[in-house]
């Protein structure tokens, strides 16, 4: 017979059906024994009636979380949650599980929550719960979103490697290895590449990969190893055009996740608030939160710009624009009038950074006394600024961690529990 998932068995009343997946909930009441059997579309009931023969006593036999495949009659039963149940007339147990399981898929409602760090060691596991397979139902659902508005705007995706001969930014936070005879990188980001299919005449392009950072972080935003989002497109005006762009992006996103998987999403109203980075220190001082590091938003601070923007405007979303220059890599493009700042952005989200972007340096002689500002050395860039010597149009783009945008539209604590097997100085497994 074939499968019937159990989302489609309410059309089935009166039929006989195949089900298979996880047995989530055992009961034994005597001359009757019910099982509650889950698979990726939901749960039903089934019975197995004393009456029924020997599929009565094989159901006994079978251990929480084994995996069956059930055959027997849909029929109306009220008291069924959905109204339903199957009368079971046979059962195969396809995968039997131990009988002690490491975690509880159900976590039982009046005891402690099962401890995120046991949860991870046993990540199969703890995934079987209906609410982390909607995390990623939620991550598929963005990203879908995401690429509609991409293939409406004509953008080519590309590939960007992960394995690089030089480090891609500053070398501070780059995983080094060893690579046959010599050494290798870690990409920490696929902006150069990005930027060399601008050279390369793509105008618009995107991408999706992993991005590897070696931060010694302690912190539920930051990863060792996480999914990238990036974008990048020509002929701008400058980083507002970007940033218009990004708003876009999320909208369809959003669109995409409320007519599928989350539809009491609020879907943002754009344009987005925007205040430059000094507005953003001037209100922080106003609200008598003692200003940090005048050239960068710290952690304590972003909470706090999203919380005054929310009360001002009701927004969730803001943009910090113009940063000054120091706290940017050499490649932001610097105002004309004002080289200090730089036409960049970071977007925050309830509280968190989500996006930093801003337009690109496009032009060689600039970038190079840019990055000599900075103290870096042109010859181990020149891979790159090679890019920039045979004609290269205005452009510009953003890196969005899709990981912390899923974290705060579900409102969960960490960015490790919204991602499928986090990356962090201590975990490597499973
Ligand atoms: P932060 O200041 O929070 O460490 P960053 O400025 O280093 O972030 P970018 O280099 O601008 O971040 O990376 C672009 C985006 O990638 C960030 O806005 C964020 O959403 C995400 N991101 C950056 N670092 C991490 C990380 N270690 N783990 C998970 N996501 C990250």
């Amino acid at each position: 017979m074939e499968r019937t998932q159990i989302k489609n068995l309410k059309e089935k009343i009166g039929e006989k059906v195949k089900v298979s997946g996880f047995v989530q909930v055992r009961r034994d009441q005597g001359g009757i024994k019910f099982f509650v059997v889950r698979d990726v579309t939901g749960t039903v009931q089934v019975v197995f009636l004393k009456g029924a023969g020997e599929v009565f006593n094989k159901a006994g036999e079978v251990s929480l979380e084994s995996v069956v495949s059930i055959e027997g009659l849909v029929k109306e039963e009220k008291q069924a949650p959905g109204g339903f149940e199957i009368s079971a007339e046979s059962l195969e147990i396809l995968s039997k599980a131990e009988p002690e399981l490491p975690i509880p898929v159900l976590e039982e409602k009046s005891g402690e929550p099962t401890d995120i760090t046991k949860r991870l060691d046993w990540r199969w596991v703890d995934l079987r719960k209906e609410e982390n397979l909607k995390i990623f139902k939620v991550w598929t659902e963005l990203e879908k979103g995401f690429r509609s508005y991409y293939s409406q705007q004509g953008y080519i995706q590309i590939y960007t490697p992960s394995l690089m001969g030089t480090a891609s930014e500053t070398g501070s936070d780059v995983f080094k290895l060893q690579y046959f005879e010599g050494e290798a990188y870690l990409a920490q980001s696929p902006q150069f590449y990005k930027q060399m299919a601008q050279a390369s005449g793509f105008e618009k392009v995107f991408c999706v990969g992993p991005v590897f950072r070696a931060e010694p972080s302690f912190t539920s935003r930051h990863m060792t190893e996480f999914t990238g989002w990036d974008f990048e497109l020509s002929y701008i005006d400058s980083h507002l055009d970007v940033m218009s762009e990004e708003e876009n992006l999320i909208v369809s996103g959003f669109t995409q996740l409320k007519n599928t998987v989350l539809p009491d999403l609020e879907i943002p109203s754009t344009p987005f608030p925007r205040i430059t980075m000094e507005e953003a220190k001037e209100k922080l001082n106003k609200a008598g939160i003692k200003a940090g590091r005048k050239f960068d938003i710290s952690g304590e601070e972003e909470i706090e710009i999203c919380k005054i923007i929310k009360e001002e405007t009701g927004h969730d979303f803001v943009f910090v624009t113009d940063w000054p220059a120091e706290a940017r890599p050499f490649y932001h493009m610097r105002y004309e009038d004002n080289p200090s700042l730089t036409k960049s952005f970071d977007l925050l989200y309830k509280g968190l950074e989500i996006t930093t972007g801003s337009q690109r340096e496009h032009r060689y002689d600039v970038l190079i006394s840019q990055a000599k500002e900075k103290g870096m050395s042109v010859e181990s860039l020149s891979d790159y600024l090679n890019f920039f010597k045979f004609g290269c149009p205005p452009h510009g783009g953003a890196g969005i961690g899709p990981g912390r945008l899923v974290m705060k539209i579900l409102n969960i604590p960490s960015v490790k529990e919204v991602t499928f097997l986090p990356r962090d100085v201590r975990r490597l497994k499973p």
